[in-house]
């Protein structure tokens, strides 16, 4: 069991016109960045999604709807953007089952070899 979801990098207000009002302060730009997690680790890979909304109309501006000035500025702000660098963290629980497991194989191995015994 493994979910996967966006979490929200940066946030810009775009000065261009919306194509579907023409409001001129209305767009907002955001970037996200993926984040898988489970039950045993959490991860942030390197796959990044940005969307443009209007907050005037409220509806969601699909890159096939901008217009060469909008992919530009986009494309700026994407040249400045700051991704969080690819890790995977491990939960609590996986560090246990880790450590038990390990002391288990020290253990066997000193009983095998006649280190210790009872
Ligand atoms: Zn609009």
């Amino acid at each position: 069991m493994s979910s996967s979801r966006f979490f929200t990098l940066k946030e810009a207000r775009l000065s261009n016109n919306c194509p579907e009002c023409y409001s001129n302060d209305s767009l907002e730009l955001t970037f996200k960045q993926n984040l898988t997690e489970s039950k045993f680790h959490k991860a942030i890979t390197n796959e990044t999604a940005c969307e443009l909304r209007c907050l005037n109309c409220e509806v969601q501006i699909f890159p096939i709807m901008w217009t060469d000035d909008i992919d530009r500025v986009v494309d700026y702000h994407k040249r400045g953007l700051k991704t969080k660098p690819k890790s995977t963290k491990l939960k609590p629980i996986t560090w246990g089952i880790l450590v038990f497991v390990i002391v288990v194989l020290i253990a066997t191995i000193l009983f095998a070899t006649g280190i210790i015994s009872i």
